[in-house]
């Protein structure tokens, strides 16, 4: 099957749950995550170098010089980005990693990597989504505002994605992703290498 590594990226409102899924998927199955850097403050119990690389504003406009992001993008008053190496690290390997990043930056994977496989995670309901917000008790309330704004801005987006999960029983959600993957996987088109090989191999009969 194929044997370079897939870029999968998965998007959506601050809020639906993607690190808690994205979490959940890396505990279960088999991806890497990329781990991006960030200008925002650790929320409480995040540790640099798992959930992100926490940086200054300096440090992280350094790594956009140095061309060591392969996106990044400004959300509400924070820079975020992904690390260059270790995503082309893992498509090279044959390793298939996962980005959980905002729209803007989604969109930019897509030019450079037409072959990324497109989710947007979302609540049932926006409702859900405010409570989810505010119950995770990580932002204040301007900031909470603020999110819900840029959700209703990123909804005129969600047209580019080609696959929608809801996140409401949170393990149906996580297997759902994890099928939504292997599907795509199994693609004709996506085993072109692997199509050619067997039929070479068949000839000897
Ligand atoms: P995001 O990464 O999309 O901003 P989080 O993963 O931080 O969202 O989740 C937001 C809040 O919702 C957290 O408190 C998390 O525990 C909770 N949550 C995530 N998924 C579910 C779910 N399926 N059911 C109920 N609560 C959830
Ligand atoms: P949070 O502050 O809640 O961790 O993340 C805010 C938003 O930034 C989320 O939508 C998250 O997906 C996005 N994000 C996290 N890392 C990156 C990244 O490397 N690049 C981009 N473009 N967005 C990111």
């Amino acid at each position: 099957m194929e044997k370079r590594g897939r870029l999968i990226v998965i998007s959506g409102f601050s809020g639906a749950g993607k690190g808690t899924v994205v979490k959940g998927l890396c505990e279960k199955y088999d991806y890497a995550l990329s781990i991006s850097a960030t200008t925002r403050n650790p929320r409480p119990g995040e540790e640099d170098g798992r959930e992100y690389y926490f940086k200054t504003v300096d440090e992280f406009k350094n790594l956009i010089d140095y061309n060591g992001l392969i996106e990044w993008a400004q959300y509400v008053d924070n820079y975020y980005g992904t690390p260059r190496k270790f995503v082309e690290d893992c498509i090279q390997q044959g390793k298939d990693v996962i980005l959980e990043i905002e729209v803007q930056g989604a969109m930019n994977i897509k030019s450079q990597y037409p072959d990324a496989i497109m989710i947007f995670i979302t609540t049932k309901d926006a409702d859900t989504l405010k409570n989810r917000l505010t119950g995770r008790g990580s932002e204040t309330e301007d900031v909470i505002a603020k999110r819900l704004h840029r959700a209703f801005e990123e909804s005129s987006i969600i047209d580019n994605y080609e696959y929608i999960v809801v996140n409401d029983d949170l393990n149906t959600c996580i297997d759902t992703v994890n099928s939504v993957i292997l599907g795509e996987k199994c693609k004709r088109e996506n085993n072109a290498d692997f199509i050619e090989e067997i039929r070479k191999e068949l000839e000897k009969f």
